[in-house]
């Protein structure tokens, strides 16, 4: 008797157990259901294309819609990563792609000459889940380099690598080169013609100012960046830039030094820089905006203006994108204007070009 009452207990509770078949099914729905709760936090992507002298007064409409379309497109094609579920490596990436692929900025085919006529680019990215990073410094005839940068992220030891030898790694690792020609803009070598001329100018002058502020302004800006936030709640940042018009061949900028161009911390945010490099490596800028959110309480849009006044007061110039753990977007320059866009799941999109 006692046998058969342990049996039936255990015929209904296998029976019962059998009947959380949907509940199982209910319980991946839970589990969907709690990741479209962490989607409440929200996915996101903002994007620049260069700090600089940009005015309305000097923009014609049709170069007002070519920007326009082109930061809408490389926001849209990071976004669809996010909304795909993919990673905010991926999404960033993309967007800089697109970026890159554009005679419009000064990264990948509008990438400027430097002194020697040649086109040097650098390129970083960055995981804010685990803190790795990849950069490409001083390199030629890459298409793509983001892509540089995220295999030696992915695929090394290192962080970053340079000149002939990043090259060789790039090549041996399928990454697309172009010839020169293909980085051969007339506008850009127009602005070094100019630059130079104007350098000539100033030295014949007085030798101690070649890098005026205007100089600066009117022609050495135009590098891209991207950084996203993804359904995990993962943040990625990139940027990518041919440097400066008329730079010094051998001269390496802040985008790809981790912690001055780029920067990517879950704990607090990701961050991609456009400027007078030389002041955001010495501020060590990218970082510094996550330091003053991690140890001193800042908001995203506190500590980017606190690091942009540093750059200021030193005599830089540019701007800062960046979004944090939340979701949050802002943005941050002391120059005329930065290209600059972002779109959210929340269903915001914007694009900007000037002052606030
Ligand atoms: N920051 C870049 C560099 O100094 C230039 C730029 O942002 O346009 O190489």
């Amino acid at each position: 008797m006692k046998r058969i009452l342990l049996f039936t207990v255990f015929s209904l509770l296998l029976c019962s157990s059998c009947k959380k078949e949907p509940a199982t099914s209910e319980t991946v729905e839970n589990v969907s259901s709690l990741t479209e709760t962490s989607k409440e936090n929200g996915f996101a992507i903002v994007i620049h294309g260069g700090a600089g002298t940009i005015k309305k007064e000097n923009m014609t409409s049709e170069q007002e819609v070519a920007y326009r379309t082109k930061l809408q497109e490389a926001l849209d094609a990071g976004y669809k990563v996010l909304e795909e579920g993919g990673s905010s490596l991926d999404a960033v990436q993309k967007s800089v792609n697109i970026m890159e692929d554009s005679p419009l900025f000064n990264a990948g085919k509008g990438a400027v000459f430097n002194s020697a006529g040649k086109n040097e680019l650098d390129a970083s990215i960055m995981d804010g889940k685990t803190l790795n990073s990849g950069a490409i410094a001083g390199v030629k005839q890459i298409k793509n380099p983001i892509n540089a940068a995220r295999i030696v992220m992915d695929s090394t030891r290192h962080v970053m690598m340079a000149g002939k030898g990043a090259e060789d790694f790039a090549k041996l690792n399928g990454i697309e080169f172009e010839d020169d020609n293909y980085f051969h803009t007339e506008k850009r070598y127009n602005q070094l013609l100019k630059a130079q001329e104007r350098e000539k100018v100033v030295l014949d002058h007085s030798a101690l100012i070649i890098d005026t502020k205007e100089l600066i302004d009117d022609h050495k800006y135009g590098t891209v960046g991207a950084v996203a936030i993804d359904k995990e709640g993962n943040i990625a940042a990139a940027t990518s830039t041919g440097g400066m018009t008329n730079k010094k061949y051998g001269r390496v900028g802040d985008s790809p030094i981790i912690g001055a161009g780029t920067y990517a911390n879950n704990k607090t945010c990701g961050v991609s820089a456009t400027g007078t490099g030389e002041y955001f490596i010495r501020t060590l800028a990218t970082h510094e905006a996550s330091s003053l959110m991690q140890y001193k309480n800042l908001s995203l849009k506190e500590s980017l203006d606190n690091v942009m006044r540093q750059i200021g007061d030193l005599g830089g110039s540019g701007g800062l994108i960046a979004l944090d753990k939340n979701g949050n977007v802002a943005w941050s320059f002391n120059s005329a204007g930065m290209y600059r866009g972002y779109k959210k799941s929340s269903g915001e999109n914007v694009v900007k070009f000037y002052e606030e």
